[in-house]
């Protein structure tokens, strides 16, 4: 199979695109670079059936040519992390909605599987137990940046589900909750790396509010495993899937066990949320998955404990320690 996967040099386009190489697949990978990295793909490239494109997706000759020459599409090129959001509100719109329009548009020209990676950050600021994918969703108001990913994430379910009501165009909405895993950089925002690099470096672990909001942290490697079974030809078409992990724990308890975990003598230190991300920044209190749908209809559930992904990342970062 040739696999095409747009944002391949980011966090979870790397593993996917090393995951797809050790299958035997051929792997092209289009990123600029923009948020990803050459060094989470730089141990592939000897590899003559991974092949790596530097270009934005919204060059559309570029991008044709991918598609026609591939069998499937993961679509993760996207602008992520809630820093990012709030800092540049304009790339974050800009990416999701015309590049996933591009994406879609092409793959429907050439009737191309697509597979569409989106975020649980569209059920909004619910106080579910648990988001299934019919729930009703909540989300702030327009003047707060925030919810601009969330808002340019659901324009995306939407066009994607309406390529196959129309056109019967295979896609597949993959709502991804708090993924997690070696080669995910702090930089963005995202609690688990800032607090392990801030354990082991000795600094404070910063976490924002009163650290009681939660959070579901699944390993990157139960990810691929479900991307994997939704790419099959029939399965899960027009369909979205939540993926993600039901193990759930607090802001305040993830830092603490980071602590522990790193054998770090840093100390916990709490930030109004305005002193992290600026003024009008709204958290979402809870995030859990109900995953009742992909485990049901295909197998799946996660593999890997909190702790287990939490080693996985700190042997990554620190490998003597
Ligand atoms: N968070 C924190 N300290 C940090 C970074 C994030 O306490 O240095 C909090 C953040 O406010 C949120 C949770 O950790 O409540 C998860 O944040 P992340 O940005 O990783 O993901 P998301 O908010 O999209 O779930």
């Amino acid at each position: 199979m040739r696999v095409l996967i747009t944002g391949g040099a980011g966090f979870i386009g790397s593993h996917l695109a090393e995951k797809c190489i050790k299958l035997g697949e051929k792997v092209f990978v289009i990123d600029d670079l923009s948020t990803g990295d050459y060094k989470n793909i730089e141990n592939l490239t000897p590899n003559q059936n991974f092949n790596f494109v530097l270009e934005n997706i919204l060059n559309e000759a570029v991008l044709d040519r991918l598609v026609s020459e591939c069998d499937i599409v993961f679509h993760l090129a996207a602008a992520v992390g809630v820093t990012l959001v709030m800092k540049d509100p304009v790339r974050t719109i800009e990416t999701n909605v015309e590049g996933t329009g591009l994406v879609l548009k092409i793959a429907n020209r050439h009737s191309k599987k697509v597979i569409i990676v989106s975020t649980s950050e569209i059920y909004g600021k619910g106080m579910n137990e648990s988001f299934s994918e019919e729930d009703d969703r909540l989300l702030g108001p327009i003047t707060r940046s925030r919810w601009s990913y969330a808002c340019s994430k659901s324009i995306d379910e939407f066009l994607a589900l309406a390529y196959y009501k129309q056109n019967n165009l295979p896609v597949v909405i993959c709502r991804l909750f708090n993924t997690i895993g070696p080669r995910q950089t702090g930089y963005y925002g995202m609690v688990v790396p800032k607090f392990i690099d801030q354990a082991l470096l000795g600094k404070p672990l910063t976490v924002f509010g009163t650290g009681a909001q939660t959070r579901c942290f699944c390993c990157v490697l139960d990810v691929l495993e479900a991307f994997l079974l939704l790419a099959k030809p029939e399965a899960g078409n027009g369909e979205v899937f939540n993926i993600g992990s039901i193990e759930e724990i607090s802001i305040e308890k993830l830092a603490k066990k980071v602590v522990e975990i790193t054998g770090s003598k840093s100390e916990i230190r709490y930030l109004p949320y305005e002193a992290a991300y600026g003024e009008g920044f709204e958290d979402m209190q809870r995030r859990k998955p109900n995953i009742n749908k992909i485990q049901q209809r295909f197998g799946w559930q996660p593999k890997y404990s909190l702790a287990e992904t939490l080693k996985l990342i700190i042997n990554e970062r620190n490998p003597i320690g």
